[in-house]
């Protein structure tokens, strides 16, 4: 089992979709703790991404995630935008040239992502950010044993690490400012980071 270029296609539309289709989900979980604007910002980020990948000569998976992460810095201001920017530059890097992408690839190279989202914005486990999705997901696909039961693991994984930043106090971002004012609020950035994942499982398991 592998993933192709136009699988990964596939995944990007997806991400998109949910994005769209939770947009005032996430701008409301955002005004709760933040500003209000993570819906707007990634489903703006997201439609400029389909626009990119619509009109390019993608040679494989990476390529097509590459110009995802230059969509979404040139049209995503704010915490998110470079964020992701990052996430989808060091995924696309490390997959760049491989034709069919097997569970190893793919872990590593969400590894790297998360790598570059930690080294940009320096939020560690139980900060409440979108890192607390992240770091579960990425370790599922790491313990997989193959890619199908890897992507659905990470997927739960993702969700749960989601659910689990309510409790918890925000030590990163704009929701940081409101110290314990931002108990019980899910946060935007792992929620949007979930829905990364479930499109991954929807769109890249058999
Ligand atoms: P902004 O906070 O600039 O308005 P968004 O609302 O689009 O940007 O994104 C907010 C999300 O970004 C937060 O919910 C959080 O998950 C994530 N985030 C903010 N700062 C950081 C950081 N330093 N490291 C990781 N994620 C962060
Ligand atoms: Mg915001």
């Amino acid at each position: 089992m592998a993933i192709t270029r136009d699988e990964t296609l596939d995944w990007m539309r997806r991400f998109a979709g949910e994005v769209a289709e939770h947009r005032q989900e996430l701008v409301a979980l955002d005004t709760a703790i933040g500003d209000g604007d993570h819906g707007t910002n990634m489903n703006r980020g997201m439609t400029k991404a389909l626009e990119k990948l619509e009109g390019a000569e993608l040679a494989d998976s990476g390529a097509a995630l590459k110009t995802v992460a230059m969509a979404l810095v040139s049209s995503v201001g704010g915490a998110a935008g470079p964020l992701y920017g990052t996430l989808f530059l060091q995924i696309g890097n490390a997959l760049a040239g491989h034709s069919e992408v097997d569970l190893a690839a793919f872990a590593g190279a969400w590894r790297k992502g998360l790598e570059g989202v930690q080294a940009r914005g320096k939020a560690q486990a139980g900060d409440k950010t979108m890192v607390d999705a992240l770091i579960p997901a990425v370790e599922a696909l790491e313990s997989a044993s193959d890619l199908n039961a890897g992507l659905r693991a990470a997927a739960q994984a993702a969700e749960e690490g989601m659910k689990a930043t309510t409790p918890l106090i925000a030590r990163k971002g704009r929701a940081s400012y409101l110290g314990e004012r931002s108990k019980d609020h899910q946060d935007p950035g792992a929620t949007s980071t979930y829905y990364l994942f479930k499109s991954a499982a929807e769109a890249l398991a058999g």
